[in-house]
């Protein structure tokens, strides 16, 4: 074996999670985000199977990458181990992500529920500073060639082979199955079975709906609480935010928030449906401004969803109406807090007066505005899907290390392990805390014999 294919740490996959590995593998980069450039050893190589790897970096957020939130905890993702996710989420937290990237000349700026976006508006400006940290630190790169092989070879040799070259360690960092024309193919994942690992099975998240195609709504957006439920009613999953009716189905932030629960129970044969409450935040009083805007307020817990609304208490809202000006058309009532083209579209009563409604209108009109049944077929799948759900079960790695229990030397971190964030910043979030644990694992393993 040529002595150059020989390294200390050999980092799997160059998105968001691998650079980090990369950076803390070498040493360069302390718990509290503080970011200097390392002497000498560990030899560190990360490979990706694309010329220009980090493309997920740039397509996030619209192009303006939504780095992290102001205030993250377990309860914003899903995971099968919550206990470890809440203690390696500690391990980097959002002020030490802050802190690298403002120090790399990167400042953020917080947006609506305590999403935090470079300053510059520029998901480029991430990549770039992240590319040129790998680089001060002595990160070597070895980009364009996907690794086929990952095998362990005697510690004599190397230790783990990886293709054409041999490490003491390897950091995978491989990414899930979304977006696959990024270079994440769900690789990773084969790799953990040919280990014995088990996989949480992996679904598309964070995902438009399709399926309630009302050309008379496309367009229109407006705030809900979008309610996955089984075949006989049970909640399964719940999300509140803005949404917007599309010309195949729904979208928007709520929409992707509970497209993971939806795939789940369609996986295990539960027929889901997605009901939509859309009266509950509509209110013209703000009511849903300060739900968006809590999470900004330092220390504060970012709101969980609330309950919808149930169909009787609307219908109740509606007879009081009705007491109280019994000529006024329901449409008018409606019309306070909801769009018109949702009132034409959902309330075939709209223009009855108050108080001639009968008991079924009422009971329509209110099923439809809190419980709209959404039709929802299908999400867009992998292909569209920010995330995926699912993956390595953090049970089968070392706590504090990322380090795999039956495959001692390789480390796992990011999209690839069963860790799915909600919308807002929290799965980048996962990616710099893991990939930093894994690194920094690797970097003291080396440091210690
Ligand atoms: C459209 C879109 C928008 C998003 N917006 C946001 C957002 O604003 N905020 C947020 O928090 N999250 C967002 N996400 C999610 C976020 O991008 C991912 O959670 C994150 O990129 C995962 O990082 P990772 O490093 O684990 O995996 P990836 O970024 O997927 O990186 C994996 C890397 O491994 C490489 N690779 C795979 N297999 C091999 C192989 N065999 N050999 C060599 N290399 C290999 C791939 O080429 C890739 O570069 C968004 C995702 C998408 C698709």
């Amino acid at each position: 074996m040529d002595a150059a294919e020989r390294w200390d740490v050999i980092v799997v996959g160059a998105g968001a999670a691998g650079l980090f590995a990369a950076l803390a593998a070498r040493g360069g980069l302390a718990a509290d985000g503080a970011f200097t450039p390392p002497a000498s050893d560990p030899r560190v190589l990360l490979v990706d199977g694309e010329e220009n790897p980090g493309r997920k970096i740039l397509i996030s957020g619209g192009g303006r990458c939504n780095v992290t939130n102001i205030r993250v905890s377990e309860r914003d993702f899903t995971t099968a181990a919550p206990n470890v996710l809440k203690s390696i989420l500690r391990e980097f937290g959002t002020d030490a992500v802050q802190r690298f990237f403002e120090g790399r000349g990167v400042p953020f700026r917080c947006e609506q529920m305590g999403k935090l976006f470079p300053r510059s508006n520029k998901a480029g400006d991430v990549l770039d500073a992240l590319l040129l940290a790998a680089q001060l630190a002595g990160v070597e790169r070895r980009f364009g060639r996907p690794i086929e092989t990952i095998e362990s070879v005697a510690a004599d040799e190397g230790g783990w082979r990886v293709d054409d070259a041999v490490a003491r360690r390897v950091i995978v960092a491989t990414g899930g199955r979304s977006v696959p024309q990024t270079g994440s193919t769900g690789f990773g994942y084969q790799l953990a079975q040919d280990l014995g690992h088990t996989l949480v099975p992996t679904v598309p998240a964070l995902a438009a709906l399709t399926g309630f195609a009302r050309d008379d709504l496309a367009g229109v957006t407006l705030p809900a609480i979008l309610t996955v439920v089984d075949e006989n009613g049970r909640d399964l999953g719940r999300a509140a935010g803005s949404m917007l009716f599309t010309h195949r189905g729904v979208s928007g932030p709520v929409a992707l928030d509970v497209a993971a629960a939806f795939e789940r129970a369609t996986a295990d044969g539960r027929k889901p449906r997605v009901l939509a409450d859309l009266w509950s935040l509509a209110d013209r009083t703000g009511a849903f401004k300060r739900y968006l805007d809590d999470a900004k307020a330092p220390g504060a817990c970012l709101p969980q969803a609330p309950r919808a609304m149930r169909p009787e208490d609307l219908e109740k809202t509606i007879l009081d109406a009705a007491a109280r000006g019994p000529k006024r058309q329901l449409g008018t009532r409606l019309a306070k807090r909801l769009p018109r083209r949702v009132i034409e579209a959902l309330v075939p009563a709209a223009g009855t007066q108050l108080a001639q409604l009968t008991k079924s209108e009422r009971r329509a009109t209110a099923t439809s505005l809190t419980a709209l049944d959404l039709g929802v077929i299908a999400t867009e799948g992998f292909a569209k899907a920010e995330v995926t759900a699912g993956g390595v079960p953090l049970a089968e790695l070392q706590r504090r290390t990322l380090e795999s229990r039956l495959a001692p030397g390789l480390h796992f971190c990011g999209e690839v392990c069963d860790v799915t964030g909600r919308l807002g910043g929290f799965n980048f979030q996962w990616a710099w805390s893991s990939g930093f644990v894994a690194g920094r694992a690797c970097h003291e393993a080396l440091a210690h014999g």
